[in-house]
Order: structure tokens, then C-alpha cells, then sequence
């Protein structure tokens, strides 16, 4: 993202605690170091600039780790990110994009209206489908959307809601790209196994009420995510309001399709075993991105998963940071 908005001529300061971050990611001049749980660092790093928006990725954002720790979901994405928007307000800064998720949806339900015969279709989630999220992770990123829906009414607080199905690949120029201890991610485990850099690829669940037991997941491009961002931008200055858009490619890959075409993109074999479910998965989780193309005129450049791995394999082969 920071990237990109350097590419457009924006000036961003990136405010991160380096829990999970690398320093190496950004030019050294635009880093501020605090924690959202500190509000006094955000209002100072607020204070030092004039910000048109803030874009808010800070969050813990793994399942497993949500369902066994929820109070450090809480505090860090929800009191944090009310903290952030608490610091906004005092400083006069009005629109915010948030990185919200798919979880807050829960397991999809084919509602009433989905076209008849079209099983496919019916299966894609838009912005209208249930929310019920199954963890608390999903549940954390929900709060935080529904305190946006409250600002706007009240304080004209200006948002955009990204709910990202699944983030992946990497930058395709091989100098960015995801880099996470531990890492939990499909795409970045199946590729680490193969280079032997990690251990062998667990399989979470074959029993899923799925085509091949395994979970489906849409899986969606960093940059083609980061587009999305800058076009929230735009969407803000002409429109008030708390907006919430999917974003997805709405082509579902399971598990075990992802590693077979990490096989094609790698051409070596992935070592892998089948391992127990992983709480707090749902078994399909594929967007309707219609609202966030038709509304932001936004088209996903990577829609077939091999070039999603293939920009993933050659950020994980010569890793920098
Ligand atoms: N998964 C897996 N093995 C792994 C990591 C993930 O089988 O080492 C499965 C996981 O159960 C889920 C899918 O891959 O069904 C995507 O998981 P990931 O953690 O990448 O993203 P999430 O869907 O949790 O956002």
C-alpha cells in the first residue's frame, strides 16, 4: 500500500509497534513506532502531519490464535482501533478505510433470493448475507464496523469497510511480500514446505462440506487489494457515509486444489499430511465483489490463483526480510 501511494504522489507515514511488522518493509523516514493501545503516540503522530485519511491494517488477525486468546483480539482490534478513531476526532482527521474480513460472515447461507439452478452463484457471499462470525477474531472486526455505521450517523466520520477474503501473493517486482513468525497461512506454509524452509504442510480437515472435503477459500491478491484502497480514497471525498465492500476474485480454490497448484507453480511436490480440522474455519467462504466493481470501478488484475502463487513463490524463494 505504501508503496502504491508513493507511486501516486501521496506522502504516508506508516504508525506500526513492530509486533508483527519489519522494519525493513518501509524507507526508515516514514515509520513512526507506537501502539494503538497508547493513545498518546497516536495523537502526537496525528498532531505532526495534516492526514487526509488514516488506512487502518493494524490487527491480530489469526483464528486459532483468536479462539485460544480473544481478550488480545479485543483489546488490540477493537479498544485499539476505537482509541485510533478517538485520536482522529480530537485531531480533525475524517476518513478512514478499514481492513475488515470474510469471517464476519460465519458459514455461508444460501438465501431465498439466489438465482435458482445458478449453485454456484448462490454460493457466493455479498454484503447483504448474515453476519455471524464463528470466532473471535470475526466477531472483533464486526464490532469495530458497527461502531463506523454509529460515527457516521453522529459525527459525519467518513469509512470504507474492506471485508478481504483471503490476502495473498506478494509484490511482483520480489522485494515485498509476507514474512510472519510463526506463519499460519496457507499459501506461505504450502510454499515454505516445499522449500523445506518450514515443516511439512498440514492439511486442516477433510470432512468439510466441500467438493473434496477441504475448505474453499477466495483467495485475492496483495495489490489488487491495495487498488481497491486508493479507489476508497476517491470514494470518500465524493461520498459520506460508513460504506462496506467485499473483496475477493469470487472463484473458490480448496485446500488441496491450492496444492496442486503450487506443485504446477513450483514443479516440485509439496510434503504434506491431513491434520485434524483447525477451530474456528468455515467451509466455504467465496465473495460477490459485484458492489465494490460496479461502485469503485474496481477489477481484480490476478484472478487465477497459479499467478497469485507464482508472485508468493518468487517473494518466498529469495526472502529479504
Ligand atoms: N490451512 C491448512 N494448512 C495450513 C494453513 C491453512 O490446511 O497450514 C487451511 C485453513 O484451515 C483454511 C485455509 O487453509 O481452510 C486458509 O487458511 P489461512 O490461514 O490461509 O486463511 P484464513 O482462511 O484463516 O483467513
Amino acid at each position: 500500500m505504501v508503496k502504491l501511494l508513493l507511486e501516486q504522489g501521496h506522502s504516508p507515514i506508516v504508525f506500526d509497534n513492530l509486533s508483527t511488522g519489519h522494519e525493513e518493509a518501509v524507507p526508515a523516514e516514514l515509520l513512526a513506532l507506537g501502539d494503538l493501545r497508547d493513545k498518546s503516540s497516536l495523537r502526537r503522530v496525528l498532531a505532526e502531519h495534516s492526514f487526509d485519511a488514516v488506512m487502518h491494517f493494524a490487527a491480530k488477525s489469526i483464528v486459532p490464535e483468536s479462539v485460544a486468546d480473544p481478550a488480545a483480539y479485543y483489546e488490540n482490534n477493537v479498544i485499539g482501533t476505537l482509541n485510533l478513531l478517538d485520536a482522529m476526532r480530537e485531531e480533525g482527521v475524517q476518513r478512514f478505510v478499514f481492513s475488515s474480513t470474510a469471517a464476519v460472515y460465519g458459514n455461508p447461507v444460501s438465501h431465498a433470493g439466489a438465482a435458482s439452478g445458478a449453485q454456484a452463484s448462490s454460493s457466493l457471499i455479498d454484503e447483504q448475507h448474515s453476519l455471524a462470525p464463528l470466532n473471535p477474531y470475526g466477531r472483533s472486526k464486526l464490532q469495530v464496523e458497527q461502531a463506523l455505521q454509529d460515527y457516521a450517523a453522529a459525527y459525519g466520520f467518513r469509512s470504507v469497510c474492506f471485508r478481504y477474503f483471503n490476502a495473498a501473493g506478494a509484490d511482483p517486482s520480489g522485494e515485498l511480500g509476507e514474512s510472519h513468525d510463526p506463519e499460519t497461512h496457507l499459501i506461505p506454509n504450502t510454499l515454505r514446505a516445499v522449500l523445506g524452509t518450514g515443516p511439512q504442510l498440514k492439511v486442516f480437515g477433510d470432512d468439510y462440506a466441500t467438493p473434496d472435503g477441504t475448505c474453499v477459500r477466495d483467495y485475492i491478491h496483495v495489490n489488487d487489494l491495495a487498488d481497491a484502497h486508493l479507489r476508497a480514497l476517491l470514494h470518500m471525498r465524493d461520498n459520506e457515509g460508513a460504506h462496506v465492500f467485499n473483496l475477493g476474485n469470487g472463484v473458490g480454490f480448496s485446500v488441496k486444489e491450492v496444492l496442486n497448484a503450487a506443485e504446477e507453480v513450483t514443479g516440485q511436490p509439496v510434503p504434506h499430511e491431513m491434520a485434524p480440522r483447525r477451530a474456528g474455519d468455515a467451509d466455504m467462504l467465496v465473495a460477490d465483489s459485484a458492489k465494490a466493481r460496479s461502485v469503485l470501478g474496481w477489477q481484480p488484475g490476478f484472478t487465477d490463483v497459479r499467478e497469485i502463487i507464482e508472485t508468493a513463490w518468487r517473494w518466498h524463494k529469495d526472502q529479504r526480510f
